[in-house]
């Protein structure tokens, strides 16, 4: 019997990849092939995201997309969008399953009981945001482990926690076996992921505690923080840094540089305390490469607090700023908030971060010219050109020799830029 092709849609974080990834082999595993999403497939699942507005939008969109490609198909919508417009999204007659995060673990279930003729509804299937399997069939060159999810901040902007649920930690002893499963499957980098992961607490174990046992997993790997928010854990984390696993770079989330707009927030630190702990880092490993988020024209911004930000982001030289533009998201309390910025200054103040990330990226990735990475591969393309990142987190183009595969370490003398458009440096390979 012809097997049946299942494509998938990841929109958002790492933790959707994650999740995307684990079905992926769920239904590898089960007989399934797996296609490309712009490929006619007897389903489509897709992981939404609904961070902001045009998330949504886009969620909207690949939804369109499934569904004119092959409108007999069974379309699968999940993620955080499934969450937050559950009602609309279950009326929607296009969409034959609406899958909540906390069942999303069990889409391999509920998809092969319905090509097996059993239809089960959504709500049946079992509620554990932690029921996702080891991910050996995967769309990525590192291991996504998830460590945590949900959170209790509630930042005044952020929908997550409507979405995601009040914070919850992995057992340690289910993190251990994930790691030495995908080491087993030969990945060579773990990347721990969650929704606010800093704040990891499980019998009291924490976030250092946590890094600490994950760095004494025996295995070739090494271990990568994903986006963290700044807070919730100690210095203890920073002298971890030299430890030749843990990759020396942050995704420390500052959002922004004015103490005023960060109480508005209602984010749970000051302007200070995220300088101090850049420098407490750097004065360990003085090229530690920092990335952040920046939202620009939150509810009461005025220029003040703008500039305040650009002094922050130019001093800190961020190698990379995502930067966002407020975007109103119902059922928070910015919506309520006085002084909305008009979307013109918005598009403004964004462009002006832009340009300061554009010139700290610049920078900070001239600084390896003469330095070496171990790059993990990621790519081999048609010129025997390979590609990946080195472990400050950098893109690196080198030529490829006999021993270079994917997924594999080769450590790279950074020589130069590339000449290609992205930005990329080039290597050569150091035997
Ligand atoms: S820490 Fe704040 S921004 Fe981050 S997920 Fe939680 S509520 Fe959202």
């Amino acid at each position: 019997m012809k097997k049946k092709r299942i494509a998938f849609k990841t929109l958002g974080c790492r933790l959707n990849q994650y999740e995307t990834d684990s079905l992926v082999t769920d239904f590898v595993n089960g007989g399934y092939d797996i296609v490309g999403f712009d490929e006619d497939a007897d389903a489509y699942i897709i992981n939404t995201c609904t961070v902001t507005n045009m998330s949504d939008h886009k969620s909207r969109q690949t939804i369109s997309q499934a569904y004119r490609r092959n409108p007999g198909a069974v379309l699968v919508v999940t993620g955080c969008m499934a969450n937050h417009h559950k009602e609309k999204l279950e009326k929607n007659g296009r969409i034959t399953y609406t899958v909540e995060n906390e069942r999303k673990g069990s889409i391999f279930h509920l998809l092969d009981s319905h090509f097996k003729g059993e239809i089960i509804h959504p709500e049946e299937l079992v509620h554990d945001r932690f029921n996702f399997g080891a991910a050996e069939k995967s769309f990525h060159s590192r291991s996504l482990i998830k460590i945590q999810d949900g959170c209790n901040n509630f930042c005044t902007f952020c929908i997550v926690p409507f979405v995601r649920g009040r914070a919850v930690s992995r057992p340690y002893r289910d993190i251990e076996k994930n790691i030495r499963e995908v080491a087993g499957f030969g990945y060579k980098e773990v990347v721990l992921t969650g929704v606010n992961i800093g704040r990891y607490e499980h019998e009291g174990l924490n976030f250092e505690g946590l890094i600490e046992k994950i760095l004494n997993i025996p295995g070739e790997f090494r271990v990568r923080i994903s986006s963290i928010e700044p807070e919730g854990f100690g210095d203890r984390l920073f002298d971890m840094f030299s430890h030749p696993r843990l990759t020396p770079h942050l995704h420390l989330c500052l959002q922004s540089g004015s103490d005023k707009i960060l109480l508005k927030m209602k984010r749970q630190y000051t302007v200070g305390e995220f300088t101090s702990m850049v420098y407490k880092i750097r004065s360990i490993i003085p090229d530690f490469n920092f990335t952040t988020d920046i939202i620009v024209g939150f509810p009461g911004e005025t220029e003040e607090d703008f500039r305040e930000t650009c002094h922050i982001a130019d001093e800190t030289g961020f190698s990379h700023i995502h930067t966002f533009k407020y975007s109103v998201r119902k059922g928070t309390r910015a919506e309520h908030m006085p002084d909305h910025i008009p979307e013109k200054v918005k598009n403004e103040r964004s462009a002006v971060i832009r340009a300061i990330a554009g010139k700290h990226k610049q920078a900070y990735r001239s600084s390896f010219i003469g330095k070496e990475q171990m790059v993990l591969v990621e790519k081999i393309d048609g010129k025997d050109f390979a590609g990946g990142y080195g472990e400050h987190y950098i893109p690196v183009r080198f030529r490829a020799d006999d021993d270079t595969a994917i997924r594999e370490f080769r450590k790279v003398m950074i020589t130069g830029w590339d000449t290609g458009p992205d930005g990329l440096l080039r290597g050569t390979v150091v035997h």
